[in-house]
């Protein structure tokens, strides 16, 4: 049975990728799906139209999550043809890497401010009819970094680590309100955010995945619909790994 029947999902960064894995899996499962994007208008309306092809209902949306007007204006549009969000999921990420040493303050803060601002302005700007609906439901793309760590992404893997505080913090404080916030953290994933690392890596990078093999949008999605559903009804505040045990 579709998990998601009759829910309205607003999904990040849904023009490429995990995001727009997200949108199509869960538009399978019943969701109306805002499918949200900053550059990639192109790509974005062929998500929407695979969707719809399917039988699913979705709608296209261009904003930046960093820009706190257009975001309020991206749910304003959402409250207005469907009424509130059940489901966020916050996924538009953006990595520039580099050695701390040599990192411009300008790289710092993109990362920062599109991966954990960018998330908190989104959230922020749902989080009210939730509360009011005393329902709802988020979840937030984080990364195996936001742990681990790594040579190369202080940036990257400080505003993952804050999205995960962020992913607690706000779980234990609207619980009570019958709303769910959780992360997914994934691996190695076969997206363009990885490309360059995969083709210059080569096979050592395989061997530190313990399933030997990098990951497909598609699990990552199914993880995310999973704890988005009712089937996570007492689960929250957690992270999911999806990294083929890259990161234990
Ligand atoms: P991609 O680079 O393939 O896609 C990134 C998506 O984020 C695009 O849809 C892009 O939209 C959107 N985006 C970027 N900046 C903004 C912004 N300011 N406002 C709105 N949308 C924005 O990345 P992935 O699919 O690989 O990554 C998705 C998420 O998963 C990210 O948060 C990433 O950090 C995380 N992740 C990915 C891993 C991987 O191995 N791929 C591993 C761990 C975590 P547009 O193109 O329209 O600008």
């Amino acid at each position: 049975m579709a998990c998601l029947l009759g829910m309205i999902a607003l999904v990040t960064g849904a023009s490429r990728g995990i995001g727009a894995a997200i949108a199509r899996h869960m538009a399978g499962e019943g969701a109306t799906v805002v499918v949200n994007y900053r550059n990639s208008e192109a790509q974005a309306r062929s998500v929407v139209q695979d969707i719809e092809a399917a039988g699913g209902t979705a709608m296209v949306w261009q904003a930046d999550v960093t820009k706190q007007l257009e975001v309020r204006t991206m749910v304003e549009a959402i409250r207005e043809r469907f009424g509130h969000v059940d489901v966020l999921v916050c996924n538009a990420g953006i990595v520039r890497d580099g050695l701390t040493s040599g990192m411009s303050y300008e790289d710092w803060t993109e990362v920062v401010d599109v991966n954990l601002n960018g998330a908190f302005i989104v959230i922020r700007e749902v989080l009210a009819d939730m509360v009011a609906r005393r329902q709802g439901n988020i979840v937030c793309i984080a990364s195996v970094h936001a742990e681990a760590g790594g040579a190369g992404h202080c940036n990257y893997a400080a505003s993952k680590a804050g999205l995960l505080a962020l992913t607690r913090s706000l779980a234990i404080e609207v619980a009570p309100r019958g709303i769910r916030v959780n992360a997914v953290s994934p691996g190695l994933i076969v997206t363009d955010m990885t490309r360059d690392i995969r083709e210059a890596a080569g096979p050592e990078l395989l061997r530190q995945i313990p399933m030997r093999r990098f990951g497909d949008p598609i699990e990552v999605a199914r993880a995310v619909t999973f704890l988005a559903s009712p089937e996570a009804s007492y689960i929250t505040g957690t992270t999911l790994l999806v990294s083929g045990g890259l990161g234990l």
